[in-house]
């Protein structure tokens, strides 16, 4: 390692014991097990190299939303041990790039996109992949919604179809906090709402037992709430550039 990269892997390994003792506190608030909980480190805009250190440093599960960054990153990455998720706007053109490295799809949003992944997956002979429909809080009632994913009310829909799609496993559900609507600004009241509608899905596909809800600033709300896959950022790697 040069100086640089010894100085990166402290800074990294800092930040993740500040994140890991926040997840347990959490955790211990809620009288959940730790185990209960999967940190997902978002390396978005970060190179490889970071991803390589994380590994270093026991990390086991990365995020990517957008895969032009994704696919070269991942490729670099092909010896390390980690899985990785999808967690951007997926357009179906991208599909069979995301099926390269991608174990999970957290952001499946629309009828069309479950037809070409699982039309992929089943052409590709790859492994069954999972997905989660994400929910947009902010669509709730007809309202406009600024976020990606699906209104509350169109979820369950969304399931059935994943869950009936050759090649494609339906995990769970997943969501970030809304900026707009009645629950903009309560992260704790939108994760309790994404916990109803997570349950609504369980009690027709039992395995679909992910909840992805909680991000640097509110991993704790989320935690509270019930989440099972908290998907980091900033807290561990850094403010992004405003430029990306
Ligand atoms: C960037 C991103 C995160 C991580 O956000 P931070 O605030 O940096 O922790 C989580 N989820 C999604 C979908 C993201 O795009």
């Amino acid at each position: 390692m040069t100086d640089r990269q010894r100085a990166r892997y402290e800074e990294l390994g800092e930040n993740l014991e500040v994140v890991e003792r926040r997840i347990a506190d959490a955790c211990a608030a809620a009288g959940r097990e730790r185990s209960e909980v999967t940190l997902i480190v978002v390396t978005k805009t970060y190179p490889a190299e970071d991803s390589a250190l994380l590994a270093g440093l026991g990390v086991t599960d990365v995020a990517e939303n957008r895969d032009q960054d994704a696919a070269p990153k991942a490729d670099l990455c092909v010896d390390l041990p980690l899985t990785w998720h999808f967690v951007g706007q997926l357009q179906t053109n991208k599909v069979r790039s995301v099926l390269r490295y991608a174990d999970t799809v957290h952001s499946v949003d629309r009828d069309r996109l479950v037809e070409s992944l699982s039309a992929a997956v089943v052409r590709d002979g790859r492994a069954p992949l999972g997905c989660l429909v994400q929910v947009a809080l902010d669509k709730e009632h007809g309202e406009g919604g600024h976020r990606a994913g699906v209104a509350p009310e169109d979820v369950l829909a969304l399931a059935d179809k994943i869950a009936g799609a050759p090649g494609l496993r339906l995990d769970g559900v997943m969501t970030v906090a809304p900026l707009a609507g009645p629950l903009a600004g309560d992260p704790a009241a939108s994760f309790a709402r994404l916990m109803e509608i997570a349950s609504a899905v369980r009690a027709v596909h039992p395995a679909a037992t992910m909840v992805s809800a909680g991000m640097s600033g509110d991993l704790e709300q989320a935690i509270a709430a019930g989440a099972t896959h908290v998907r980091i950022g900033t807290a561990v790697l850094g403010v992004r550039s405003p430029l990306r």
